[in-house]
């Protein structure tokens, strides 16, 4: 059987679910076996402001975002990750014949990792402790529950909330817990799709597109990246050093964007 690719389709607004989910199912009637990682920013943004808790960030002193996630936010997270977002993608799968089983990374410890006990932040200029963040990092994942589904034909669909390691749900990061995935896996290839055309040179000159990169540069490619362009690099610097062949950062705004990003449209990385 061929190596497993993983694909993560991010959150962001004007992402194609159903141009990914063509592509996930012809891949799959071919043979090739995938992992689908999904976000869900966008929906989650829409949402909290809806019911009046608008989203909240927090950055860190190296310049990383992420969402501050009290126990509320985590709430809505589920709705919109593991409920709303999940459900429609495995629903698209299902009506294209692909046998989808959506799980969060709650489910079997699938994404399992260290809540922090406390979040550096800048607010303001100055330096912060926050303490009611549910948010982590994932460690360890569950390969043989994907192996399990993988070998019996199945195509998981998969979202944060992760598991801690006392089993409470925190939030972690998609592409990051895609580039676990991808090495837990020996994944051929990590593609990360998001509403862009790949990494940029300058940020939005869509026409800085950088189509090669090698893991050696990596990390002067984190000084284009900005924002949670950031945590992409990093996930595709932690794909490769676990063995990954190949990540790419593709478009998931057009029509064949799994097919494109495997044909090297896109930022391609390797070793
Ligand atoms: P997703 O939720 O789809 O995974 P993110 O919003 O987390 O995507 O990250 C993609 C975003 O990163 C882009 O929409 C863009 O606004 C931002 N970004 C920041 N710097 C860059 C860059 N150098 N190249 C491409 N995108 C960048």
């Amino acid at each position: 059987m061929s190596k497993p690719i993983v694909v993560k389709v991010g959150g962001s607004a004007g992402i194609n679910y159903d141009f990914v989910c063509d592509d996930v199912a012809a891949l799959v009637r071919e043979g090739q076996r995938i992992v689908l990682v999904h976000g869900g920013s966008h929906e989650l943004n829409l949402l909290s402001e809806k019911l009046g808790k608008p989203p909240r960030f927090l950055t860190s002193p190296q310049g990383f975002t992420s969402r501050y996630t009290d126990a509320e936010t985590l709430d809505l997270f589920a709705m919109v990750y593991a409920g709303k977002m999940n459900t429609r993608i495995v629903e698209r799968l299902q009506k294209r014949g692909v046998n989808a089983v959506g799980l969060s990374g709650l489910d079997g410890r699938l994404l399992e990792g260290p809540r922090k006990a406390s979040v550096r932040a800048v607010i303001d200029g100055r330096q912060v402790l926050v303490r009611d963040d549910y948010t982590g990092r994932v460690e360890k994942v569950n390969r043989d529950l994907l192996s399990l589904l993988l070998e019996h034909g199945y195509t998981p669909v998969i979202s944060p909330p992760a598991c801690s390691t006392e089993g409470e749900a925190i939030n972690v990061d998609g592409d990051r817990a895609a580039a676990m995935i991808a090495a837990a896996l020996s994944a051929d290839q990590l593609i990360i799709l998001s509403n862009v055309p790949g990494l940029l040179r300058y940020f939005p000159d869509e026409s800085t597109l950088i189509p090669e990169l090698r893991y050696a540069n990596l990390e002067q490619a984190l000084g284009f990246a900005e924002g949670r362009m950031k945590k992409k690099v990093l996930g595709a610097s932690e794909a490769i050093a676990g063995g990954v062949r190949q990540v790419v950062f593709g478009d998931a705004r057009i029509e064949r964007p799994i097919l494109n990003a495997m044909q090297g449209r896109g930022t391609v990385i390797r070793a």
